[in-house]
C-alpha cells in the first residue's frame, strides 16, 4: 500500500511542478524572455551580501573539517542560540536553543512536526486554500487531512466551519500566515479567537490539540501589516520556519522547528521532534548554512521588490477586470478565474505564454495562483498578454 502510494506520488508531479517543467520546455523552444512564468515560488531577489560574505569567510577562514562536519542532530548550539536570540529580540519571547530543532526548510519542519504529534488515524485540520504538500505530509505521518474552507471574502478563518470540523480525533491544526497562495495574513484577533476555539476543544475532548504554524513568509508583508507571533496566542504551538524565502535560500534547505516552552511538558514534545527527525533522516541540517546563522539569522534579502511587484500586478489586473483579494503578504496573487474551470483558464493563458497555476490543488476551485517573485520587468512585459487574455473573456 505504502509502496503504491510512493509510486503514485513520484509519478504524478504537483500541478506547480508540472507547469514549471512545461515552462522550462517552452523557454528552450521560444526563448526564456518570451515565456511569462508565474508558476513557482522561487525568490528572484538575491540573498543578502552579508550571507555571501559570511559563507566566504567560513570557507576561507574556518577549519574545513569542522564547518563541513556533522553537527549535533538537532543543529549546532551556536546556530540555535542565534535563532533564539533573534526571535527574543523581535518578539520579546524567552526561547533558548533547547526549544529549537534545525532542519531542511519548512517542508522538513512540517514533516518532522506532524510525525511527532499525529497518531495513525488522527485528523489534521488545514484551511483552504492551503499549500498542496500539506496533504502529502499529513498522510505520510499517518494522519487524515480535514479541509476547512476559509472565508472567500478575505481568506480569513471561518470559525463556524472550523468548529464543525473539530472532532475527538483532531490532533493538530495547521495555519500558514502569510498564506501561500492567498497572501492573507491572520490578524491578532483571528489568532486570539483561534486560541479560544482550540483551548475549548482541548477541554471538551480531553486531549491536546497542537497548532502548527507554518511561517516561511513571516517577513514578507506589505503596508506595515504585522504578523502576530503564534506562540504568544496559543500554548500548544509548534512553529515551522524556513529561510528559503526571507534569505532567498530555497535550494540550501535550512529552517527550524520551534517547540513553544509555554506548553505543558514541552520537553517530551521536543523529544518527539528529535525522534521524528531521526526516524525520517532529517538530522543535522546542512552544516554550512547552520554556521551562517549566528551572523545572518536577523537579516533578510531586500524584500522591497515584492511590494513593488504586488502593487504593479494587483493594480493592472484589477484594472483589466480580474478579481482578487488584495494580499497582505507572501508573493502570490490568488485570482478568481473568469470561467468556473480554473484548469481551462490556465490552459487558455498558455496561449499567451502566461503560466498561471490552477488553484484546485490548493483546495479551492475557480482560482489561479500567480507567483510574482519574478523580475518587475517580467511583470511589465507580461501585462499586454494578461490584457489579451482578459479581452477574450470580455467578448
Ligand atoms: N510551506 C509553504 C506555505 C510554502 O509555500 C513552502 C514553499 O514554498 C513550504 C512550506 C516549503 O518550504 P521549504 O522550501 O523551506 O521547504
Amino acid at each position: 500500500m505504502e509502496k503504491k502510494r510512493m509510486e503514485a506520488l513520484g509519478t504524478h508531479r504537483s500541478v506547480i511542478r508540472e507547469l514549471f517543467e512545461y515552462g522550462n520546455k517552452r523557454k528552450a523552444e521560444i526563448g526564456a524572455e518570451n515565456v511569462f512564468d508565474f508558476s513557482i515560488g522561487n525568490p528572484n531577489v538575491p540573498p543578502p551580501e552579508a550571507v555571501k560574505r559570511e559563507l566566504c569567510r567560513l570557507l576561507s577562514e574556518e577549519d574545513p573539517v569542522a564547518i563541513h562536519g556533522y553537527t549535533s542532530a538537532v543543529g549546532s548550539a551556536a546556530a540555535r542560540s542565534a535563532v533564539a536570540a533573534d526571535l527574543n529580540r523581535r518578539y520579546g519571547t524567552a526561547f533558548g536553543p533547547e526549544h529549537l530543532y534545525l532542519t531542511c526548510g519548512a517542508a522538513a519542519s512540517l514533516s518532522v512536526s506532524l510525525s511527532a504529534v499525529v497518531e495513525r488515524g488522527e485528523e489534521v485540520i488545514i484551511f483552504a486554500p492551503y499549500f498542496p504538500e500539506y496533504r502529502v505530509f499529513i498522510e505520510t505521518a499517518g494522519g487524515t487531512p480535514v479541509t476547512v474552507p476559509s472565508r472567500e471574502s478575505d481568506f480569513q478563518i471561518d470559525f463556524d466551519r472550523l468548529q464543525e470540523a473539530m472532532t475527538e480525533k483532531t490532533a493538530a491544526v495547521i495555519i500558514n500566515s502569510p498564506n501561500n497562495p492567498s497572501g492573507a495574513v491572520l490578524s491578532a484577533e483571528s489568532l486570539r479567537q483561534l486560541s479560544q476555539v482550540l483551548s475549548e476543544a482541548e477541554r471538551r475532548f480531553g486531549r491536546r490539540i497542537f497548532l502548527i504554524s507554518d511561517e516561511p513568509y513571516r517577513e514578507i508583508v506589505f503596508g506595515g501589516v504585522e504578523v502576530p507571533f503564534s506562540t504568544q496566542y496559543y500554548r500548544d504551538t509548534i512553529v515551522c520556519y524556513s529561510y528559503s524565502k526571507s534569505l532567498s535560500l530555497p535550494g540550501e534547505r535550512i529552517g527550524y522547528v520551534l517547540v513553544s516552552p509555554e506548553m505543558d511538558g514541552w520537553e517530551k514534545v521536543y523529544a518527539a521532534i528529535c525522534g521524528a527527525g531521526r526516524a525520517l533522516g532529517y538530522i543535522c541540517a546542512p552544516a554550512l548554512f547552520q554556521h551562517m546563522l549566528p551572523a545572518c539569522a536577523g537579516i533578510t534579502s531586500d524584500l522591497s521588490v515584492y511590494a513593488e511587484n504586488r502593487a504593479l500586478l494587483y493594480g493592472a489586473l484589477t484594472e483589466m477586470g480580474f478579481s482578487c483579494v488584495p494580499p497582505d503578504g507572501a508573493f502570490y496573487l490568488f485570482v478568481k478565474s473568469p470561467e468556473p474551470d480554473a484548469k481551462a483558464f490556465s490552459e487558455r493563458a498558455k496561449k499567451y505564454e502566461l503560466l498561471l497555476v490552477p488553484g484546485d490543488d490548493f483546495g479551492v476551485a475557480g482560482y489561479v495562483r500567480i507567483s510574482y517573485c519574478v523580475s518587475t520587468e517580467q511583470i511589465r512585459r507580461a501585462l499586454p498578454a494578461f490584457k489579451k487574455l482578459a479581452e477574450e473573456y470580455a467578448k
